[in-house]
């Protein structure tokens, strides 16, 4: 079998972890199995290096800060490799561009075009094990790019598609997925299974256990993935295509994300065009909105709110400080978070969404603001609620029993 492991930050978080990620590497090599390591940096080291480059600029080159992130894979992946030779395992470290990951051109945001695993298969073949720098490729230039936070998950998956690999399993500090966050609720239960869908919506609403982008490609490629322990040896949960007894299931899980922030606009000139002027200037900034809210107009006048995430809720607040004449208030918040309740099931029940609600309200927890698909439902709260909120909706749900 030929599977690829990835290693998160806690797991390779100080030499003694990665001591043991490296025991496990071997042991799951003696096993006759053909390895390929995809780490990141040791964690805290991503937030350092981003802290250092504040310390000299507000808004450093892009170009640089590849050059500065990519280095903190690359650190775990060397030490990796020599821990193992240590242990008499042959192994060999590869930056992102040695195993032939090619990306676009969108420095700290790239994607990952195409992958030449011949560098990789090469080293396979020669019986090493290959250890690559998550979340890092290069451009058409040569130029070294960063996958976004959370990306060594994305390189994963990638490459295990590229290697057509068996598995892709990913080790993390929780061996595996659970109904909610579980160190909001330590009720949550473990999957053993859940969909690509399902993941993915977790995942792109808050659930940072997988980078949404990694399970995205994994229902592309159809790649395997496994969620585990680096700690333990308890099984993980797979995540892959739905079977087709999957809609018994009303809800699976239950997400958090904190990193929300509000922009409400009162008084807005309500001419056509309007909407389109604020959003393209934001789109312009690559600021990424979420839910938005337009109530019915009067006498020409209208109210707008919308959502982004907090990290970008400064720049926007600069575009929309711009606008004089078509706002007569504006008003920034960002104590306020989303929490969401996900599920296939909901495609053919009714009655989720106002379960939930009721649940809420019971608690007195006002609901700001609603967005549904399919398969989902999220609320906007505000952020001291947070946690209530989850543990009342896990509960409603019934995922504790
Ligand atoms: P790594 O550093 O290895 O990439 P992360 O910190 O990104 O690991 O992801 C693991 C964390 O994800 C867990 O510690 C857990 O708190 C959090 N998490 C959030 N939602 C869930 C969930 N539904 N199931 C399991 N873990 C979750
Ligand atoms: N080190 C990067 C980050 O902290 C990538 C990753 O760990 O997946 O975001
Ligand atoms: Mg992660």
């Amino acid at each position: 079998m030929l599977i690829v492991h990835k290693y998160g930050g806690t797991s390779v978080g100080s030499l003694e972890r990665i001591e043991n990620v490296a025991s496990r590497v071997a042991k799951a090599k003696k096993e006759g199995n053909d390895i390929v390591v995809v780490v990141s940096a040791m964690s805290g080291e991503t937030n350092k290096l981003i802290e250092f480059a504040k310390h000299f600029s507000d808004n450093p080159s892009k170009r640089e800060m590849d050059m500065l992130l990519s280095s903190g894979e690359r650190v775990t992946a060397a030490l990796l490799a020599i821990a193992l030779k240590e242990m008499g395992v042959d192994a060999i470290a590869m930056s992102g561009r040695q195993a032939g990951i090619k990306t676009d051109n969108f420095h700290t945001y790239a994607r990952i075009e195409s992958i030449d695993p011949t560098a990789m298969r090469n080293e396979i073949d020669k019986g090493r094990v290959v250890i690559v720098a998550g979340f890092q490729g290069i451009n058409e230039d040569g130029e070294v790019t960063t996958l976004g936070r959370g990306g060594s998950d994305l390189s994963a998956v990638a490459i295990a598609g590229a290697l057509k690999a068996d598995a892709c399993e990913i080790y993390s500090d929780v061996d595996g997925i659970y109904t909610t966050d579980p160190r909001i609720e330590p009720k949550a239960k473990k999957m053993d299974f859940i969909s690509y869908e399902e993941m993915l919506e977790l995942a792109s609403l808050g659930a940072k256990v997988l980078q949404n982008r990694s399970v995205e490609l994994a229902k592309k490629l159809k790649v395997k993935i496994v969620a585990k322990s680096s700690f333990s040896n308890e099984e993980g949960t797979v995540i892959g295509e739905e079977s087709g007894n999957m809609e018994a299931v009303l809800v699976s899980g239950i997400a958090l994300d904190r990193n929300q922030a509000r922009v409400s606009l009162k008084d807005v000139s309500d001419r056509p065009g309007i909407a389109a002027e604020i959003f393209t200037k934001l789109a312009d900034e690559q600021i990424n909105v979420d839910m938005i809210i337009q109530n019915a107009s009067s006498e020409g006048l209208t109210s707008l709110g919308f959502t982004v995430a907090q990290s970008e809720l400064s720049k926007a607040q600069k575009i929309i400080e711009n606008f004089d004449h078509d706002i007569g208030g504006k008003s920034f918040d960002s104590d306020i978070c989303k929490v969401s309740i996900v599920g296939v099931g909901m495609k053919s029940h009714s009655g989720v969404a106002a379960t939930a609600f009721s649940a809420l309200a019971k608690e007195n927890i006002n609901i700001e603001m609603i967005s549904t698909s399919e398969i989902k439902v999220s609320m906007i709260i505000a952020e001291k609620y947070a946690e209530l909120a989850v543990r009342t909706l896990h509960s409603v749900y019934k995922l504790d029993a």
